[in-house]
């Protein structure tokens, strides 16, 4: 397996490195990563030194997303490091909220750049050796791309987008072979969010409101992203694939008064 994952240091981009890296272990073999994130990082270093000790080929690449050329530079290098590409991850994710009235247009453009057009020039440059590799995409959506969830700022714009982005490559590639798929992610605990579950009683009110009864870990997501990569997934395309628990269906079940609905 020959994948580049971004936004590999922390959170779910390094669980879906370290499970690609198992896998290929226990079947024999040695997982080629080029693990992409912004610039040099303890996170970044521990994981090239984790990946290693699994077996892995482990290749660190810093790329900002949020730059034109930065995409194509990136799978240019793993391309030519490994001799061709199996499977694209694009993870790399930003959030930055804030009530759409008053919103920055930079914080906008920004979001969108490195939420949703990454994935594109990804899959631009990525494309003749997927091609070639009959391989697979998988984009990091969210949970929020496909409910409204105010005071975001461009979050949920942007995810929404990607999903979008994602059906619509899975119809241009499908016919190469190519398979291109979303995960939606509710809520995980990640360097994004652990300012949030630092507060225990936040922590505890969200575990409460999610159906399975706690809110996921990265390894939730990267077993995901590894179904979706596998050939276990091979007639799987264009599909947004939303692992929150079931934490989004929990609306109409909260509705008061539902004690009082008599048979009829
Ligand atoms: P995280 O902050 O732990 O990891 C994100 C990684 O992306 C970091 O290592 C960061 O340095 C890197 N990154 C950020 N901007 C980048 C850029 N411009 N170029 C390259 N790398 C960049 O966050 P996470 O929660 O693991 O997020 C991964 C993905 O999951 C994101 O797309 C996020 O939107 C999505 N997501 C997360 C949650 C959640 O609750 N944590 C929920 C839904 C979706």
């Amino acid at each position: 397996m020959r994948v580049l994952v971004t936004g590999a240091a922390s959170g779910i981009g390094r669980a879906t490195c370290l499970r690609l890296a198992r896998d290929a272990k226990s079947q024999g073999g040695a997982a080629k990563i080029a693990a992409v994130d912004l610039g040099p990082s303890p996170g970044l270093d521990s994981l090239v030194a984790d990946l290693t000790a699994l077996g892995a080929d482990a290749l660190p690449l810093h790329a900002d997303m949020a730059e034109p050329d930065a995409p194509a530079r990136a799978v240019n290098d793993a391309v030519a490091r490994f001799g061709g590409l199996d499977s694209l991850v694009s993870n790399a994710g930003i959030n930055r909220p804030g009530a759409l009235m008053e919103y920055a247009l930079a914080d906008w453009d920004r979001m969108f750049a490195v939420n949703t057009r990454a994935t594109w020039l990804l899959a631009k440059a990525a494309y003749v050796a997927l091609k070639a590799s009959r391989g697979a995409i998988v984009a990091i959506a969210s949970m929020s791309g496909s409910n409204a969830h105010a005071n975001l700022g461009a979050y949920g714009p942007s995810k929404a987008a990607v999903i979008m982005l994602v059906k619509v490559l899975a119809q241009e590639l499908g016919r190469d072979g190519i398979r291109v798929n979303s995960v939606s992610p509710g809520m995980v605990r990640t360097g994004m969010t652990q300012s949030v579950y630092a507060d225990q009683r936040v922590a505890a009110e969200r575990d409460a409101l999610v159906p399975l009864g706690h809110v996921a870990t990265p390894e939730d997501m990267a077993d995901v992203v590894a179904f979706l990569l596998s050939q276990d997934a091979r007639y799987v395309n264009g599909h947004d694939l939303v692992a929150d628990g079931g934490v989004t269906g929990t609306l109409l079940g909260g509705l008061p008064g539902l004690s009082k609905i008599t048979r009829s």
